[in-house]
């Protein structure tokens, strides 16, 4: 057992007894952690709002070997989640932010960068950033991160570069990209996508995009691009959370 100091934001908090709470929080020394954070509940909590949903806090705690839960021995707010300024749906892009960290990580496996990249989207969201792409490059970003990020040029069987001025271009979730017309016979489960799509999620992928100038999704781009992007994205969370985040469901207004 020893005492671990880090920043962290706060993914999900459950009950745990009448005065405690058992807390998810995403780490940047120690990627995700499950902690016990004894009194919480408490009129007087120890860790007064630093447990929030979304916060980011200064945490200390011990760790635990093997499956145990963590025990949280401290927690002070840095900087509070206020995305309902913004509106309802940057509200809901955050939460939905936390569900995806929480749904595609795994406990004390850090991943650099992902902290900083999750404080960011918050602060962006809050902002009154463009919720749409926010949540895009936050999505591109993670999975990149994770080492899921699709093949958007070339085939995932055969190599092939793919010419995006076809009608539709076949998108295989869990071949992990595009696949060339020949190759397609190959895959079961086929997604039919626009090139102008494909271009768009290529251009977002490219890590220097969060810190370019907004390429105007969600005024610029046809509702229908939008809308496709939106079922890729999906599609691919989907099938390495092995299963439909549910924040998705207030998430409809990003394919208008
Ligand atoms: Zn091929």
């Amino acid at each position: 057992m020893s005492f671990e100091k880090c920043q962290a934001v706060v993914l999900r908090t459950v009950e745990w007894s009448e005065t405690s709470l058992i807390v998810t929080l995403f780490t940047d020394s120690f990627g995700k952690i499950g902690a016990i954070a004894k009194g919480a509940k408490r009129l007087k909590s120890p860790f007064e709002s630093a447990l929030d949903l979304l916060s980011r806090s200064s945490v200390v705690f011990m760790m635990k070997s093997g499956d145990s839960l963590d025990l949280l021995l401290e927690a002070k707010l840095q900087r509070r989640f206020r995305g309902v300024q913004a509106g309802l749906l940057p509200l809901y892009c955050g939460y939905y932010a936390g569900e995806l960290v929480n749904a595609l990580t795994e406990n004390h496996q850090p991943i650099p960068g992902m902290l900083d990249s999750l404080s960011r989207t918050l602060e962006q969201l809050e902002s009154g950033s463009n919720p749409a792409e926010t949540i895009l490059n936050f999505e591109l970003d993670t999975i990149r991160r994770l080492g899921h990020l699709p093949s958007w040029q070339w085939c995932v069987a055969c190599g092939e570069a793919i010419e995006n001025d076809r009608p539709t271009i076949a998108f295989s979730t869990a071949g992990g990209g595009v696949v060339c017309p020949q190759c397609v016979p190959m895959h079961r489960q086929i997604l039919r996508i626009q090139g102008r799509t494909l271009q768009i999620l290529a251009e977002y992928s490219d890590g220097e995009q969060m810190v370019r100038e907004p390429m105007g999704l969600g005024t610029l781009t046809p509702p229908n691009v939008r809308t496709e992007i939106r079922t890729v994205m999906e599609s691919i969370l989907q099938y390495h959370a092995d299963r439909r985040l549910r924040m998705l469901d207030y998430l409809e207004d990003l394919k208008r």
